[in-house]
């Protein structure tokens, strides 16, 4: 019997150990005891576990303590929480917030600053991956990654695809707006205003989605905007020429998102079926004045077949609250600025000169006017996304920073608002986790590497000391920050003073 009882207990205990894993490291990480939150399919089932990683990549994640060899670090996780890192999937690098060229060139000290703590910034709060949706110089995508602590960067090419003098070349003088905009798509009804130098066969949709593809951008971008403020009548691209941008990026294994926020827009781009639109409804049209917690029949229905389709929606709250923040005289003390914007640039948006903008956009309008009206857009971009949300849309975090140039949008500051704001809207916070992590890796063909915590993804990977399925304020509670296995301690991401 005791022979016996002696065989049954070796079994139990020899199972037991072959079920642990054993796992050799030369360059690990092992974080224990920790709360692991990460889904693969939009709901969380968190648990206390273990996750290891070794070099960059996660090579263990689950309940069941590990067997480690070899050499590695070990941080106790004990009461914090592990999620993957966050991804924003609307930026744009290149430029200073708030600055024209001109400004650059008087002040090139804050400009050369600015440069070098943004890639840190995002990081700060939790920014792992950007996707720069604008166009972005070969010499930027090298020199940021050239960078000692920087998020990876993902982009759309040397610029997006937008039609010939339409929105965004209309910003630029039109001698040089053609060779600013390389990928810019040719229109018959534009004919007359595109220079001679141009063949329209470099500047069909097939052409132009070619040359992004051989750029190395994961995405095309393209724009449908007839215009806002005083700037109206912009062309827009025909259905024909979205649809062939549709079917060009799907035939490269590209992702085709485009720039709306009007009705209109929307509507014209949900019937099509692109993949992703790079703006929430904000821009009512015909509704803009109706009460504003009443969502129009026509703007129910457009949502309903962006649901329907499952086009992912980037609500991009913070356009409208960036550009608000150029009347709020207590915006630029906010403490969390000081963390991202360095103190000789954040001085510098306080003065007279750096009020260009606010002058452009809001000229004779007196600040509580300013406020009722973006006060009015924001409630009508909030009550879309509460209705997308409630009714299971495929909404995609990203922060469009910056949208303008205002100051109002600083690296990962303005992420880390936009969460709030969505929490502000109605969005429940897993789905807000979600949005920025495991949809937006899904929607950009990037999950393969990120957007969870599994074995074999990308050891990105952000640790709190409060839980983001409960608490907001979790995405100010980040300790430390995981990028490529490399751990940075959150402290040593923020600006210098
Ligand atoms: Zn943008």
């Amino acid at each position: 019997m005791k022979k016996l009882l002696t065989i049954l207990l070796t079994t139990v205990l020899c199972s037991c150990q072959e079920k642990k894993e054993q796992l050799n490291l030369t360059e690990g990480v092992h974080i224990s005891n920790v709360t692991i939150i990460s889904t693969e399919d939009g709901s969380y089932s968190p648990y206390i576990g273990h996750l290891v990683v070794e070099k960059d990549k996660i090579v263990y994640v689950g309940k069941d303590e590990p067997n480690l060899s070899g050499t590695f670090e070990q941080i106790d996780g004990t009461g914090k929480f592990v999620t993957p890192g966050l991804i924003d999937s609307h930026v744009h690098l290149p430029g200073v917030q708030g600055m024209l060229p001109h400004h650059i060139e008087k002040y090139p000290e804050l400009a050369a600053e600015f440069k070098s703590q943004m890639p840190r910034s995002y990081l700060y709060f939790g920014f792992t991956t950007l996707i720069d949706l604008g166009g972005i110089s070969k010499e930027l995508i090298t020199s940021f990654n050239g960078q000692e602590a920087k998020p990876d960067l993902y982009h759309v090419g040397h610029s997006g695809a937008a039609v010939a003098n339409g929105y965004p070349m209309n910003f630029t003088p039109e001698e040089y707006r053609f060779d600013a905009v390389p990928n810019f798509l040719y229109m018959e009804s534009q004919a007359e205003h595109i220079p001679d130098k141009y063949d329209p066969a470099d500047h069909t949709p097939k052409a132009v989605v070619n040359r992004i593809k051989n750029s190395g951008a994961i995405a095309v971008k393209s724009y449908y905007e007839s215009g806002f403020g005083r700037m109206m009548g912009l062309p827009v691209p025909t259905k024909g020429i979205m649809e062939d941008l549709l079917t060009e990026a799907h035939s490269n294994g590209l992702v085709l998102t485009v720039h709306a926020n009007s009705l209109e827009a929307h509507s014209f781009l949900v019937d099509i079926g692109v993949d992703i639109i790079a703006h929430g409804i904000w821009n009512w049209g015909k509704y803009k004045d109706v009460p504003r917690d009443s969502l129009p029949l026509e703007i129910k229905r457009t949502l309903d077949l962006q649901i329907q389709k499952q086009i992912g929606y980037t609500p991009t709250l913070t356009v409208i609250e960036g550009e608000e923040a150029l009347v709020d005289t207590e915006f630029l003390d906010q403490p969390g600025l000081k963390k991202a914007v360095p103190k000789g640039l954040l001085e510098w948006y306080k003065t007279e000169e750096a009020q260009w903008f606010a002058k452009e956009i809001f000229d004779g309008l007196s600040v509580e006017q300013v406020h009722m009206v973006y006060d009015n857009v924001q409630a009508h971009a909030m009550l879309a996304l509460k209705y997308l949300s409630d009714n299971d849309g495929l909404i995609l975090f990203g922060s469009d920073t910056p949208s303008a140039p205002t100051y109002g949008n600083q690296p990962g500051h303005n992420g880390n608002w936009e969460l709030k704001l969505m929490k502000e809207a109605g969005v429940p916070l897993p789905k807000i986790l979600a949005s920025a992590t495991f949809n937006n890796a899904k929607a950009f063909h990037l999950d393969a590497s990120i957007g969870s915590l599994a074995i074999g993804k990308k050891a990105n990977i952000i640790m709190m000391t409060k839980n983001p399925l409960r608490d907001i304020e979790a995405y100010d509670a980040i300790e430390k920050v995981i990028i490529g296995g490399k751990i940075i301690k959150r402290e040593n991401l923020q600006v210098n003073e």
